[in-house]
């Protein structure tokens, strides 16, 4: 073994140990990027991997060659369970368990019979297939987090080559049969290339994991924890600063005699009321409206570019889908009514904060006038 070689084998081992440790730390810390812990346990599959390799580097016993074969495989299937978990959420045990097996089933044969040469270009031939594969995972989801997505697809790609080169110099020079560990130039720049891949690769998944935190608790901010709906930090972060213009329409709503639901059936009956008064609000809403729950039994609904008979209609359409509900509640089914005010953004109503109110006084008209009913601003 040449000392240049033994030295890249000792960088890859430990370049692989620290990141295997990093990653494995930022995945205990908060426990909900499982892709995390895949990854380190895909790369601290390299560590025992490079330690067999060198050992069949000196002593070139199919044994000691089939167990860094195996370990390596292991790697690259934890590191391609990861990029699917990642874009999918789910596990890919079954897809794992797929690239050991076969990668294993079609190497360790020719290993075994005397072939290392044919063993060892199906090797490199697979890992660069399973590396495209986990590149490609990556780039489907990419929308996420554009920047470091790209670039760990760009890395697995250029670390997928460096392997195809070791096959292709192994093909050109007609290596079937070696005896002993490939040694040539593509070795080393494959060695090189998994270096730069390990660290570079490794970065980059902790600052995608710092996005996608961010970006959790980003959305739990502006979100109702009981609904899903927008809250009111997130309304009036949307709609809060803007002057209103003519197009505007705010609806409030509030539920009808809310208390007695709690009153008669217990608090979590009244949750599941407020549930199904966000579905339908929803359902009748449309992906433009901003729909926002205020507190309570208080809900807020704003259309931009809308005209009033549009903003009749949706609200007329909530109250009726509402009061036609049958929510099931412990065995029975019980029936709720929502009144709703609607106002528009116009030259006396100059912000936000007084659409609102107005809405809030129609809305009390609605009251007033009896409930189970929708009555626009004076
Ligand atoms: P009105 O028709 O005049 O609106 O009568 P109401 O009973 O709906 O109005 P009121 O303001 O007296 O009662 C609102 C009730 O909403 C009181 C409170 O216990 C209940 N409430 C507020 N937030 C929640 C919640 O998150 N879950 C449940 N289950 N109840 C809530
Ligand atoms: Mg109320
Ligand atoms: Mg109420």
């Amino acid at each position: 073994m040449t000392p240049d070689y033994q030295t890249l084998l000792l960088a890859i081992g430990l370049s692989g140990f620290c990141l295997s440790a990093t990653l494995f730390a930022s995945w205990m810390s908060a426990r909900v990027e499982r892709f995390l812990l895949s990854w380190s346990l895909g790369i601290g599959c390299i560590v025992p991997a490079v330690t067999a390799y060198s050992i069949y580097f000196e002593n070139p016993d199919y044994r000691i060659g089939s167990l860094a074969f195996m370990l390596q495989f292991l790697g690259f299937a934890f590191i391609y369970g990861a990029a699917y978990r990642f874009r999918t959420g789910r596990r890919g045990r079954g897809r794992m368990v797929v690239v050991f097996a076969t990668s294993s089933a079609l190497t360790l044969p020719w290993l075994a019979a005397g072939y290392d040469g044919i063993g060892f270009i199906a090797l490199n031939l697979l890992i660069a297939a399973w590396l495209v594969a986990t590149a490609s995972e990556y780039w489907r989801g990419r929308q996420e987090a554009p920047l470091p997505l790209k670039g760990i697809v760009i890395l697995y790609l250029l670390t997928a080559a460096s392997f195809l080169l070791c096959a292709g110099v192994l093909i050109h020079e007609g290596r079937w049969v070696m005896g002993h560990a490939p040694d040539n130039w593509a070795e080393n720049l494959n060695l090189v290339m998994a270096i730069i891949g390990i660290t570079g690769i490794g970065a980059m998944s902790l600052a995608l994991n710092q996005w996608r935190v961010a970006g959790n608790h980003q959305r739990a901010a502006l979100t109702d924890a009981l609904t899903g709906l927008l809250n009111r930090r997130a309304l009036f972060e949307r709609h809060g600063g803007e002057p209103v213009e003519g197009h505007r329409a705010a609806i409030a709503f509030d539920l009808d005699s809310f208390k007695s639901v709690n009153d008669r059936y217990g608090h979590a009956a009244g949750d599941a009321v407020l549930k199904v008064f966000a579905d339908v609000l929803r359902d009748a809403c449309g992906a433009a409206a901003s729909v926002a729950r205020l507190g309570g039994e208080e809900f807020i609904v704003v259309l931009d570019r809308t005209l009033p008979d549009r903003a009749q209609r949706v609200a007329e359409r909530v109250r009726a889908d509402f009061a036609a509900k049958l929510i099931p509640i412990g065995g029975r089914s019980i029936t709720c009514t929502v009144s709703a005010g609607i106002a528009f953004g116009n030259d006396q109503c100059a912000n936000f904060d007084s659409l609102l109110s107005n809405a809030d006084k129609a809305l009390y008209m609605s009251k007033r006038n009896g409930r189970n009913r929708v009555s626009p601003a004076a």
